[in-house]
C-alpha cells in the first residue's frame, strides 16, 4: 500500500510539465507546511497497515519543508521492525540536497533493527542536461546546483545497495533533444560508482539504479508520445505502448 504524506504543497520550481506550477494552490487553500505533530499522528495510523511503502510526498517539494530531516529522521526512528512502514521512498528536484541531507539520508537508509531495503528509492526529477533547457522545463537556473547535489549524494552512497537511485527526465518539447546527453552523463557517472543502470521507459524497478524516460502526460497525449518514442529510439530503445490506465 502506498501511503502518500504530503510534507508541504510549496514548490521552488515552475516546471513546465507539472499543473502544480500553473496555479498559486494544489488543494483549494494556499500552500501549507506540514506540523510536526501531524506528522507524529501520521506515523502512528500507520501501525496495523500491512505492506506500507511510505512516500512524504505527493504534489510539492517535500526538503522545502524546514524540518524536513527532523520528519525523515523521526519516521525511522519509530519503524524498529518495520512495525510503521515496509518501505519508504523519497521524490525531489534535488535544488536543496546539501552534503548534510544527503548525508542524513544515507545514514536512514543503514538504519539499524529494519530491513535492509526500508529506503526504498530516491527519484531525482532532473528533466534536463543543460542550463537552457533545464531554465526551460523547470523554470529557475538551478542546473548546476542539482547536477552537483545529484552526483554527490551519488558518490556519496558509494557501495551501499540502497536507497537505489532513479534520474528522471519527463520527455518534453523543451528538452527531447537532450535525451542522448543526459543518459550519456548519468551513466557514466553511475558506471564510474560501479553501478550498471537500466535505462526505462516506464516506471523504473525499485531494485536497481535507473535512466527513466518518463513520458509527458499532456492534453495532446499523441504528440508526447511521439516525441517520448523518438527520445527513447534516440538512445536505442523502443518505447512500450502507453499502459491503460496510465497517468
Ligand atoms: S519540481 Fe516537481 S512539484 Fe515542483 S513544479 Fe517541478 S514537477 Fe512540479
Amino acid at each position: 500500500m502506498n501511503v502518500n504524506l504530503e510534507l508541504t504543497d510549496h514548490c521552488n520550481l515552475r516546471c513546465t510539465m507539472c499543473s502544480q506550477s500553473l496555479r498559486d494552490e494544489a488543494h483549494g487553500e494556499p500552500h501549507r507546511f506540514m506540523p510536526f505533530q501531524t506528522w507524529v499522528a501520521g506515523i502512528e495510523g500507520l501501525a496495523g497497515l500491512r505492506d506500507v511503502t511510505l512516500c512524504p510526498h505527493w504534489l510539492g517539494e517535500p526538503t522545502l519543508h524546514p524540518e524536513f530531516d527532523r520528519f525523515a529522521e523521526y519516521a525511522f526512528k519509530q519503524n524498529t521492525n518495520n512495525r510503521r512502514f515496509r518501505h519508504f521512498k523519497v521524490h525531489t528536484n534535488a535544488v536543496i540536497l546539501p552534503e548534510e541531507r544527503a548525508r542524513l539520508l544515507l545514514r536512514l537508509a543503514a538504519f539499524p533493527n529494519m530491513a535492509t531495503d526500508t529506503f526504498l528509492a530516491i527519484h531525482f526529477s532532473i528533466d534536463a542536461f543543460s542550463p537552457e533547457a533545464y531554465a526551460r522545463v523547470k523554470g529557475a537556473d538551478r542546473r548546476d546546483v542539482v547536477f552537483r547535489n545529484v552526483e554527490r549524494f551519488l558518490s556519496l552512497r558509494a557501495g551501499a545497495a540502497r536507497p537505489v537511485a532513479h534520474l528522471a527526465f519527463v520527455v518534453q518539447d523543451g528538452n527531447h533533444h537532450e535525451v542522448p546527453a543526459f543518459v550519456d552523463h548519468w551513466r557514466r557517472h553511475l558506471l564510474a560508482a560501479g553501478r550498471e543502470p537500466v535505462l526505462a521507459t516506464e516506471w523504473p524497478p525499485m531494485d536497481r539504479d535507473a535512466i527513466y524516460l518518463r513520458r509527458w502526460n499532456t492534453g495532446d497525449q499523441a504528440h508526447a508520445d511521439r516525441l517520448h518514442a523518438g527520445a527513447c529510439a534516440s538512445v536505442g530503445l523502443r518505447a512500450t505502448d502507453r499502459p491503460a490506465g496510465a497517468f
